[in-house]
Formats: C-alpha cells, sequence, structure tokens
C-alpha cells in the first residue's frame, strides 16, 4: 500500500512526488512515456525562473533525479481506471478508511490512501484529410522531435498560440522557409514570440487562413489553403515538404470519466488545494481546470499538492 501514486511524470507530477517523498510519504510515480511530459518534445525552455535557457530534455532530468533522489519510486505503467475503496458501508456513507485502487492496463492493480492525476495534455490534430494518412511522413506534431529532416526544406506550421510561434523559430535552424498558417489576423501568442518571428527572415505568414487538405502518396508534397481575403474566400495550394500541427491542447483524463470530476472540455476541476470533489483524489499540472498553462504553475500545482495531500493523509491517521 503506498500513500500516494502520482499518475504522470511531467513537471507537476515529479514536483508533486518530491514534495511528498520529502514528507516521509511511500510515493510512487506511475508514467506511460518518459519523464518530462510535454518538455521533452520543447527544444528550449527560456521562462521557467532560476534558468536562463536550458532545454526540455535537460530540465525533464533535473525534476527527475530530484524526486528520485528524495526517495520517490518510479515504474512504467498505464493507467486505465481509478476507484475509491471502502471496507464497510458505514465507512462509504462516513467516508472513512477510503483508499484508491488504481487499475492498470496489463490487469496490475496498485493500492494507495491518496492519488494524484498529473496525465497532462496531448497535442490536438486538424482533423482534415491526409493527416492521418501522412503521420510521421511529412505530418508532424513535434518540431524537436522531427526538425532536423527538414534541412534546407519549406515547412507549414498551423496555429497561433504560444506553441505554434516558438516552434516556427525552432525550425528555421533547419528549414529554408518557414510559413506560419493561422485562422485568425491575430496571434494568441506572448509578445515576444511575436516580435521574433516578425524578425525571422526565413518566416512568412499566411493569416485569416485554414488548412483544409494535406496532399502527398508517401510523403507530404503540399497543402490546401482557405483564406478569407476582404470577404471573399480563396483557395490556394501550397507546396510543402512538411506540415508542424500546433492547434492547441486536449487533456488525458480517458482513464477517469467515470470518477466524475471533469468539466464539458474534459480538463479535472479541483479546488485551490488541488483536490478534486473526491476526497483525497488531487490532480495537478496541464490536465486541471486553469487558465494558465506554464512549467512553472505547474510546479506550482505540486508544491500546492505535495502539501494538501500530506494534510489529507495527517487527518486520515
Ligand atoms: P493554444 O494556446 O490553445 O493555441 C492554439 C492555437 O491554434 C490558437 O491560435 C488557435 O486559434 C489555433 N487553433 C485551434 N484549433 C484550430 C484548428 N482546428 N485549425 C486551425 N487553428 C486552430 O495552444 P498552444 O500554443 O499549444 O499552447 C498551449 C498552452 O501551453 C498555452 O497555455 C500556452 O501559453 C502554453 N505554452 C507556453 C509556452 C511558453 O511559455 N513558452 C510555450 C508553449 C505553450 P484561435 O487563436 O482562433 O483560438
Amino acid at each position: 500500500m503506498y500513500d500516494v501514486v502520482v499518475i504522470g511524470a511531467g513537471a507537476s507530477g515529479l514536483t508533486t512526488a518530491m514534495y511528498t517523498a520529502r514528507a516521509n510519504l511511500k510515493t510512487l510515480v506511475i508514467e506511460k512515456g518518459i519523464y518530462g511530459g510535454q518538455m521533452t518534445t520543447t527544444a528550449e525552455i527560456e521562462n521557467y525562473s532560476g534558468f536562463g535557457l536550458i532545454s526540455g530534455m535537460e530540465l525533464s532530468q533535473h525534476m527527475y533525479d530530484q524526486a528520485i533522489n528524495q526517495g520517490v519510486e518510479y515504474r512504467y505503467g498505464e493507467v486505465v481506471s481509478v476507484h475509491d475503496l471502502y471496507d464497510t458501508v458505514e465507512d462509504l456513507i462516513a467516508e472513512r478508511n477510503k483508499t484508491f485502487a488504481i487499475n492498470l492496463s496489463n490487469g496490475e492493480r496498485i493500492e494507495s490512501k491518496a492519488v494524484v492525476i498529473a496525465t497532462g495534455v496531448k497535442h490536438r490534430k486538424l482533423g482534415i484529410k491526409g493527416e492521418e494518412a501522412l503521420a510521421g511522413r511529412g505530418v508532424s506534431y513535434c518540431a524537436l522531435c522531427d526538425g532536423a529532416f527538414f534541412k534546407d526544406k519549406h515547412v507549414a506550421v498551423v496555429g497561433g498560440g504560444d506553441s505554434a510561434l516558438e516552434e516556427a523559430n525552432y525550425l528555421t535552424q533547419f528549414a529554408d522557409k518557414v510559413t506560419i498558417i493561422h485562422r485568425r489576423d491575430k496571434f494568441k501568442a506572448q509578445a515576444i514570440l511575436q516580435d521574433r518571428v516578425n524578425k525571422n527572415d526565413k518566416i512568412r505568414m499566411i493569416m485569416n487562413a485554414e488548412v483544409s487538405q494535406i496532399i502527398g502518396m508517401n510523403k507530404v508534397e503540399s497543402i490546401f489553403v482557405k483564406q478569407e481575403n476582404n470577404g471573399l474566400e480563396i483557395m490556394f495550394d501550397e507546396d510543402v515538404d512538411g506540415i508542424f500541427v500546433y492547434v492547441g491542447l486536449d487533456p488525458i483524463t480517458e482513464p477517469f470519466k467515470a470518477n466524475g470530476i471533469l468539466d464539458d472540455k474534459g480538463y479535472v476541476i479541483t479546488n485551490d488545494r488541488m483536490e478534486t470533489s473526491i476526497k483525497g483524489l488531487f490532480a495537478v499540472g496541464d490536465v486541471r481546470q486553469k487558465t494558465v498553462r506554464q512549467i512553472a504553475t505547474a510546479v506550482g500545482d505540486g508544491a500546492i499538492a505535495g502539501v494538501e495531500v500530506s494534510k489529507y493523509l495527517e487527518e486520515l491517521s
């Protein structure tokens, strides 16, 4: 029986675990991919206080090492559901003597007194023709992973948020030409990122436009773009060797649908102690319903949850 099981090893999960381990709680982190979460697909991080510039991989490694050095257990596993368990009906009514069963895809069941959901988010898809068929053959959701394949080529980046502009800039290290395609006339990205793309000679922008189809036999060859221009809709095709999609993120909360803790977009609802409506079940980081999704806020959530989980367990005993 663990005191705390943290599901997900991104910035928020690793921070929570580091805090609970330091409070002498038997802590397990379960992760189905590699530790670091979204950080691992970010080439350069320059707004995490204390580090002027650090790669996502390096920061992930620091956070992982720090958690492990404090005594956190870490294992691979894919969580499919979490249930609260009670010894008796009286316990259920009084909400006491509760434990959680964490069920894994291999049929294993892990038990814990408290659970922290830190499963994060995944990249949203465009949902257009050609996207699925050409995924990995020119369609990508990770500039850090695939950017180097596009040396001296022309790539499109779709989206107008921080990710699209940050990664468009990064891609100019390899690509000869980067075309940002955004569906509005303004970007929503931070001003510093907008300045950077405006000043980058390799970047051009097509605004008020959407990609409607990705064309290619065995690899991406071109895209169909639909643009609104002075009230008129024009369609044209653009020759590109690759397309990077950065149109937002969706929460990874499929395993928690039955727990009744999600909002209508699938994010986990918590109070400011990071606790869900189920006592002992907490959530942190990008998976949580909140307004600012940054590494700093993920780490902040983790620190709060670490302290609040400790308090919850003290009250139990
Ligand atoms: P985001 O902020 O949700 O932006 C998504 C962009 O894609 C928006 O411009 C949106 O357009 C556009 N879009 C959505 N669906 C689309 C569709 N079907 N077709 C075309 N365009 C579509 O997502 P994000 O940029 O991935 O950022 C996610 C979170 O991570 C944000 O909180 C962000 O601040 C944070 N982040 C921070 C940093 C950093 O601090 N350095 C870096 C990366 C990400 P509209 O403008 O019309 O909605």
